[in-house]
């Protein structure tokens, strides 16, 4: 664990496609004092305030990101309130709660199954999948705000829509979840549906390089972003060392030392065919954090 603000951290590795350059201050905290002491501190020292949690949605600039840097994974812990009632910490795998709820015979988070990120990423991003998503089964989450208020929001106030939550318009920290999950279905139904799900993700999405999953929203339009890429020939199209998945055009991977510039790049390029040829602006899904991000 580490409880005390360090000075130019690397994040690469702590991010799914392993670019980016380092956090200027950075804390991986696992108690409430450390986290709340280093946001006092940062807001004293008029420092900008990042969150991250597992970073399997993040692209971090090449140069890095100015300010404090906060790393959650290391804020673990579930409590059970009652038949299928969780209160859950940011920093746990959503796809492990997802293993334990249903062995329970506890059903609502199978979609999580092949989702790499944090209970908190998962709500600030309004994770899902197989039609389903995080708002369905979320009460309320905890935040810590920027001025250090610990609040408690309901799933109403989160004004979930596809892929997105207010949280990500608030620098606030997302302390835990509240979940409440259907009980008392039969866990080997359960677990067959996860084991389902991520033999489907195998077949149709790529693995074996770094990856951040969809690269861009699904557009209101109707067409799949991948679908609208992929007419665009973009498939193995590549900038330096990232490419358009051969698998699934919504993905970039990166083949090994890109940057974050390389899948910039890479990214204006796929947005830029669809426009041109569809007349769809793509937006992005993953986050971009840091210095000189331009898309
Ligand atoms: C192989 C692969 C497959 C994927 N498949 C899916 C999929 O099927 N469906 C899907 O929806 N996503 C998918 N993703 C994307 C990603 O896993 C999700 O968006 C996930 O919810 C992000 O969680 P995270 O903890 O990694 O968040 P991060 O990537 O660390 O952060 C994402 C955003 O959440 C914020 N954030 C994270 N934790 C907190 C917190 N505690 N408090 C406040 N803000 C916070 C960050 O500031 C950032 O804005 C996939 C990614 C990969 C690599």
């Amino acid at each position: 664990m580490k409880d005390q603000v360090e000075a130019n951290v690397p994040l690469a590795l702590l991010t799914a496609y392993q670019v980016g350059g380092p956090a200027q201050w950075f804390i991986q905290p696992s108690r409430y004092e450390s986290l709340a002491e280093s946001l006092a501190w940062a807001r004293d020292s008029q420092l900008p305030i990042t969150v991250i949690g597992a970073g399997t949605n993040l692209l971090i600039s090449d140069q890095g990101i100015a300010g404090l840097v906060v790393h959650l994974r290391s804020w673990r812990g579930i409590e059970i309130l009652d038949e299928g009632l969780l209160e859950v910490r940011a920093g746990e795998s959503i796809a492990a709660l997802s293993w334990l709820v249903a062995r329970k015979g506890w059903a609502g988070l199978e979609w999580a199954v092949g989702v790499p990120g944090s209970v908190g990423g998962a709500v600030v991003m309004n994770a899902g999948a197989h039609g389903a998503q995080m708002a369905d089964n979320l009460i309320s989450v905890e935040v810590l705000t920027e001025t250090g208020e610990r609040l408690t929001l309901t799933a109403e106030q989160l004004q979930f829509s596809y892929r997105h939550s207010l949280l990500q318009e608030r620098p606030w920290i997302v302390l835990s979840a509240r979940i409440q999950l259907e009980t008392g279905k039969d866990p080997a139904t359960l677990t067959q549906t996860l084991n389902a799900f991520n033999d489907y993700r195998h077949r149709t999405q790529p693995s074996g390089f770094p990856n951040c999953g969809s690269v861009f929203r699904n557009p209101k339009e109707g067409h799949r972003a991948g679908w609208l890429i992929e007419q665009c020939g973009l498939k193995g199209y590549q900038v330096g060392a990232a490419q358009v998945a051969e698998k699934h055009a919504n993905f970039i991977l990166n083949l090994g030392g890109a940057t974050a510039a390389d899948i910039l790049i890479l990214m204006e390029r796929m947005r830029s065919q669809v426009y041109d040829r569809w007349g769809i602006s793509l937006e992005p899904e993953v986050r971009m954090f840091g210095h000189q991000i331009l898309i």
